[in-house]
């Protein structure tokens, strides 16, 4: 059988995404070994909860969200986290960190028995939530974005490509029981 093809449209030089949105972030900072780039977090986020495509993922990555906008905002607006990179429902990739830097995404964290993910790990955030399934733009873009990032990190491989929930379960469901994880894999299998 012929595997099927996608478009590359943008590939990776000296960390950042070429042809696509970048909204720099300031929640970075650098990495202790930039050798060791070697796993891959998926995330979900929507602000206000279950509400996608207002541009408040942009504001609330770069430290600039409004806490009189909404209740919620009122109580994160003052955390400093971002993903590397956000993909909306509609499949629009923007990145906030360079792929080389430290991004503020993980939290406590810890994966096959080693702390501090963020030292090592690219996190990806889907605009979504535990309450609705995710769009198949997402994962068009996820698998096709993955296949670029393990290209250029290649130690990332696809056991080294996790959930937020499998590394901080205590307090992370993210990405959640909407996230179809087969239907991914088959995905980036077939990019
Ligand atoms: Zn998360």
């Amino acid at each position: 059988m012929q595997k099927t093809t996608y478009e590359t449209s943008s590939t990776i030089q000296q960390g950042w995404l070429e042809n696509t949105r970048r909204v720099p972030s300031p929640h970075y900072d650098q990495r202790p070994d930039l050798a060791d780039i070697s796993l891959l977090v998926i995330h979900y986020i929507s602000l206000p909860p279950e509400q996608f495509g207002g541009g408040f993922v942009d504001d609330f990555f770069l430290g600039k969200l409004d806490p009189n906008i909404h209740p919620y905002f009122a109580e994160i607006y003052q955390i400093r986290v971002s993903a590397h990179c956000l993909i909306e429902r509609n499949g629009r990739i923007t990145q906030y960190v360079n792929f080389n830097e430290r991004a503020w995404h993980a939290g406590l964290s810890c994966f096959n028995g080693r702390e501090k993910c963020n030292d090592f790990a690219i996190g990806i955030e889907l605009e979504g939530s535990n309450e609705q399934p995710f769009t198949a733009q997402q994962y068009e873009k996820l698998a096709e974005l993955t296949q670029q990032i393990m290209q250029a990190y290649p130690k990332i491989t696809p056991e080294r490509i996790v959930g937020h929930c499998d590394i901080s379960p205590d307090r992370k469901i993210d990405p959640g029981q909407y996230f179809d994880w087969q239907h991914y894999f088959a995905l980036l299998n077939a990019v």
